[in-house]
């Protein structure tokens, strides 16, 4: 017979721990809230091993008096809500199960002297063994310390992930938290074994009022460029404002990663919210490219309910819809609004794209016998149209001969550009049409994964070398994968504390914007996780790299550059797919195209 039998409170507290307390990230995040409860105007968060050995938050906040520390560690226990309007929420915490939470399932130490007391006290506990009150030194404030999360409970424990990755969600945790309190001084510090107490975020307290606050506190957590191409976001609708910062859609990402979104002060991860910014600049933005935007809804609390998700990433509107229609609207009146400033500088960029090169034109396509067939040169090293022509003589589109003998290959023979981007190609039993800017694409990430096969990308060095200022966590990102650009061709210095240098790029690109270069290269480091093969992720970041040398689409091209392409794209593995997965080029036979009319 199954017996039913009450849980002891330490196995409810470890049960719940699994909710409140996914990662180290999420103890930090709990830790940070509490200190901004208490009306802290700095908080000072300290990790070590990822927070796996050690978590510690600082404050200056209100303290907690010593006959109440016993109750801030019992389960349900706060300060914050009396339970009798769920509805009616205004600080980060309500559930009272942090404390308790974190003490079950690691040692837990809080010392804090509250105001107006004339002694700070310490209570610990471990594994949820809860120690008396005793003195302890500390002027004002409260520290939390957390040592050994999930030693436990060996089953979370086995499931962290690398002290990388758990560094990396610590660190976002702590930048959407400094987002949503301007007017707070954070830092945070790797007091790993071994390291010297780095300080890998500071960010001091913004002054001025709310909008100057938070795009100095934006300007130092997103980067100066953010800052710059942000539009000023004020609206208010029934009820609902929002406020905040989105960039101009040309400073969009390649990824969902500049996205942060809070509701009443708390930073959520909303499918609503993020489909309303979609919605918000599909216009403007192509499906891949993600805008950047830091946004604040405010509305009476019990328009939102934010008891929907332990962790409270979540919330729920009353009127979803409503939320929705703010953001569309405020985001596309601040846009075109702001159209003329966005369209200059998507003029100055595509003209800049279409500027000769130095060596005078656009990389030309070669085949390379010797070598098998699959090697594109780069103009400065292309034997030019007189090689190409030796191979391939002289195509006229009219010229039967020549047609017969390009229509036997599989992609056929060149008749037509249409568009300035597809090549209409005539083959023995049907017709191709190839995006010319996709094919192109795939052809260069093939011809870096050859060279860096070989010898590693040929780099070319800058005349000027191109200094670009990136946040301090975005450079230390790029720094610390420089090594394996360098294999890439792609050679990055420091430069001060918040920039980069780069001295070489990839010779097979040409000219490029190293700007967006770098920014993609960010976006796929955030995508890749720590877990794919060095292998991998160099192709990875090889491929976001390519896109850059693709300069032709756009360009009007010789039947003779076109037909070079085609026998380009025959040579090459892999050629009939771009590096997002899009086919480089589509195929219908006659059989089809009679189908079509009704022939058959
Ligand atoms: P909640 O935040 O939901 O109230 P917690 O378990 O996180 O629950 O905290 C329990 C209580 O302990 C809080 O309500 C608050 O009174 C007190 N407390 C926790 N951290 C701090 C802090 N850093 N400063 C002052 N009081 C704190
Ligand atoms: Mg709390």
């Amino acid at each position: 017979m199954p017996v039913i039998r009450q849980l002891s409170e330490a196995a409810v507290n470890r049960i719940a721990a699994g909710e409140v307390v996914e990662r180290p990230a999420s103890a930090v995040k709990e830790l940070i809230e509490n200190a901004l409860d208490a009306g802290a105007n700095r908080v000072d968060i300290a990790y070590a091993d990822g927070g796996k050995t050690l978590i510690r938050v600082t404050d200056d906040g209100c303290g907690i008096p010593e006959d109440q520390l016993q109750l801030a560690l019992a389960r349900h226990a706060t300060s914050k809500i009396d339970g009798s309007d769920l509805l009616n929420i205004h600080s980060f915490g309500f559930r009272g199960e942090a404390l308790p939470s974190l003490g079950a399932v690691g040692r837990l130490s809080i010392t804090s002297r509250s105001r107006g007391a004339t002694a700070a006290a310490m209570i610990t506990v471990n594994g949820g063994e809860m120690s008396q009150p005793r003195p302890a030194a500390l002027g004002q404030g409260t520290v939390v310390e957390l040592r050994d999360l999930f030693y436990a409970t060996p089953a979370r424990l086995k499931f962290l992930r690398s002290d990388r990755a758990e560094v990396q969600a610590i660190g976002d945790i702590v930048r959407r938290l400094a987002m949503a309190e301007p007017f707070v001084s954070f830092t945070l510090s790797d007091i790993s074994k071994g390291g010297v107490g780095r300080v890998t975020f500071r960010s001091d307290a913004q002054t001025g009022d709310l909008f100057d606050a938070l795009h100095g506190r934006l300007r130092q957590i997103l980067g100066a460029e953010f800052a710059e191409n942000a539009l000023l976001i004020d609206a208010t609708r029934e009820g609902i404002s929002l406020t905040g910062y989105a960039a101009l859609p040309t400073y969009s990402r390649g990824a969902a990663v500049a996205q942060f979104l809070f509701v009443n002060g708390r930073p959520v991860r909303d499918k609503l919210l993020v489909g309303a910014l979609r919605g918000a600049y599909a216009d403007f933005l192509s499906r891949d490219r993600h805008p950047a935007v830091a946004l604040f809804l405010e509305c009476a609390p019990e328009l939102v309910d934010v008891n929907v998700h332990p962790a409270k990433a979540e919330v729920r509107f009353r009127d979803p819809g409503m939320a929705r229609g703010l953001i569309v609207s405020a985001l596309r009146h601040a846009l075109a609004e702001a159209g003329h400033r966005a369209s200059t500088t998507v003029a100055t960029a595509t003209l800049g794209a279409f500027q000769p090169e130095p060596s005078g034109g656009a990389p030309i396509y070669q085949m390379d016998r010797q070598s098998g067939g699959n090697i594109i040169r780069p103009s400065s090293q292309a034997p030019g149209f007189a090689e190409i022509q030796a191979q391939y003589g002289r195509v006229e589109p009219d010229d039967p001969e020549q047609i017969s003998v390009e229509q036997s290959h599989p992609l056929g023979a060149a008749r037509a550009q249409l568009h300035e981007n597809y090549i209409i190609a005539q083959t023995v039993d049907g017709i191709v049409i190839v995006d010319q800017h996709a094919a192109h694409e795939r052809l260069v990430y093939e011809r870096l994964k050859a060279q860096m096969e070989a010898s590693g990308v040929r780099a070319q060095a800058l005349l000027i070398p191109e200094i670009i200022e990136f946040s301090a966590n975005d450079c230390a990102r790029l720094l610390a994968v420089a090594p394996e650009l360098t294999k890439l061709g792609l050679t990055l210095e420091p430069f001060g504390g918040s920039a980069v240098c780069i001295r070489e790029t990839p010779a097979i690109l040409g000219r490029i914007n190293g700007e967006n270069m770098l920014r993609d290269i960010l976006d796929e480091l955030d995508d890749q996780g720590e877990t794919s093969l060095v292998s991998e992720r160099l192709n990875a970041i090889l491929s976001r790299v390519a896109c850059h040398g693709s300069i032709r689409s756009g360009r009007r091209m010789q039947a003779d550059e076109m037909n070079a392409l085609l026998r380009e794209m025959e040579a090459t593995p892999s050629s009939g797919q771009c590096n997002h997965g899009r086919p480089t080029y589509v195929e219908l036979k006659l059989s089809d195209i009679e189908r079509l009319f009704g022939r058959t």
